[in-house]
């Protein structure tokens, strides 16, 4: 009893000690994550902002500049290098923070870059809850929306559907039912950007510490909800953007604010435009359901058609599993399935042309022979 008191005392202390950085999103998971270091007199730091080797940190004390340490980028492949979200540990020497430590990340959001090796980029990390934005204009595709969902869960965030444009909508209980009846857990949020009707309702997202993003295709109001958000605030455009002399939407790179009623919003073009193609692994984690009912199919490798004793088969038989959720899982399967071998192809025509236009290597080897 009592070493769980001292543990707790512990974690409160160290919070307390690092009080200043809950508005930046500091939790019990970075207290944890610290205390496993053992590093005593470390100063913690979360990236803001990164411009090729110059990152913005918010510190206690504020916000500075830093650069990884020598050391760090010594023995780190690129991937590994610190993104916005990210928490560091930083050595102050005069007015710069040296980044000596990246601390675990709760998750991350990345993308595959093409290519003769496939690489990962990190996006962003440390993200909680991502608004999933569609329009429920023309724009309204249900299938993107799940695919965007199990993209967020693989990154380690919550997602939350906003269904925006609600002033253009005259069926939203019809899209309302649709929606539910594939996604029966998620939190779904009518809003207009314009009549600011059902913004209200995001309100429980907006606590401190709490880090969104926002997810969704081109032209559903990413930007509109992004000022709705963020107000005319001086404090949160003042604070990055003083830092690096650019107004809010002027800027391109990756960025992370705190936003006035609580929260903190990472806005980043790569984040906006994440690939929502994903593994079909991923797929079925975004199906649990499904994937329970098939462990239980007769055979492992059952492709739930013909054969007997077939979970799926029998589910959908007896109406405990829906015809329309199965068949959103087959297509997004399906379409996973078709984007990664198009992704393939790709990579090998990118191999192919950077195959042709690698310098000739001499043939040292047939003159030693
Ligand atoms: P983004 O590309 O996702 O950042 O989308 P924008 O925020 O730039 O919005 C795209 C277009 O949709 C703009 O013309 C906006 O004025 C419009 N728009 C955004 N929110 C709403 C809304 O709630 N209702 C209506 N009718 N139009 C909206
Ligand atoms: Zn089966």
């Amino acid at each position: 009893m009592n070493s769980i008191q001292t543990e707790n005392q512990i974690t409160t202390n160290t919070l307390n000690k690092h009080a200043n950085l809950t508005t930046y999103g500091w939790s019990e998971f970075q207290t944890n994550a610290l205390q496993s270091l053992n590093l005593k007199d470390a100063t913690p730091a979360r990236v803001l902002y990164r411009n090729r080797n110059i990152y913005h940190l918010a510190t206690e004390k504020g916000i500075i500049n830093g650069a990884l340490s020598g050391k760090y980028q010594y023995e780190h492949d690129l991937s590994d290098y610190p993104v916005v979200g990210d928490w560091v540990l930083i050595e102050p020497k005069d007015d710069l923070g040296v980044i000596h430590t990246l601390l675990p990340r709760k998750g991350k959001f990345s993308r595959k870059e093409a290519g003769m090796v496939t690489n990962e980029q990190v996006l962003a990390a440390n993200v909680d809850v991502v608004f999933i934005v569609t329009g429920l204009d023309s724009n309204f595709n249900i299938s993107r929306i799940q695919r965007y969902r199990t993209v967020v869960l693989e990154g380690g965030a919550k997602p939350v559907v906003l269904l925006n444009k609600l002033d253009l909508c005259d069926d939203l209980e019809d899209k309302m039912a649709a929606l539910r009846a594939v996604l029966p857990n998620e939190p779904i949020h009518p809003v207009s950007t314009f009549t600011e009707e059902g913004l209200e309702s995001l309100a429980p997202y907006l606590c401190e510490g709490s880090t969104i993003a926002l997810f969704g295709s081109s032209g559903v109001g990413k930007s509109s909800l992004t000022n709705a958000l963020i107000k005319s605030s001086v404090m949160a455009t003042g604070a990055v953007g003083e830092t690096h002399g650019k107004g809010r939407h002027t800027t391109t790179t990756a960025e992370l604010f705190c936003l006035p009623d609580g929260g903190i919003l990472i806005d980043t073009p790569g984040i906006r435009e994440i690939q929502i193609w994903c593994h079909e692994d991923a797929i079925e984690a975004g199906f649990e359901d499904i994937a329970e009912l098939a462990s239980t199919c007769r055979f492992e490798n059952c492709q739930h058609k013909a054969e007997p004793g077939c979970s799926i088969k029998h589910a959908l038989k007896v109406g405990t599993l829906s015809e329309r959720h199965y068949n959103n899982y087959m297509n997004l399967k399906r379409e996973a399935r078709f984007i990664e071998a198009k992704q393939r192809a790709k990579d090998r025509q990118k191999d192919k042309v950077a195959k042709k236009d690698r310098p000739r290597q001499k043939r040292f080897d047939t003159v030693c022979d």
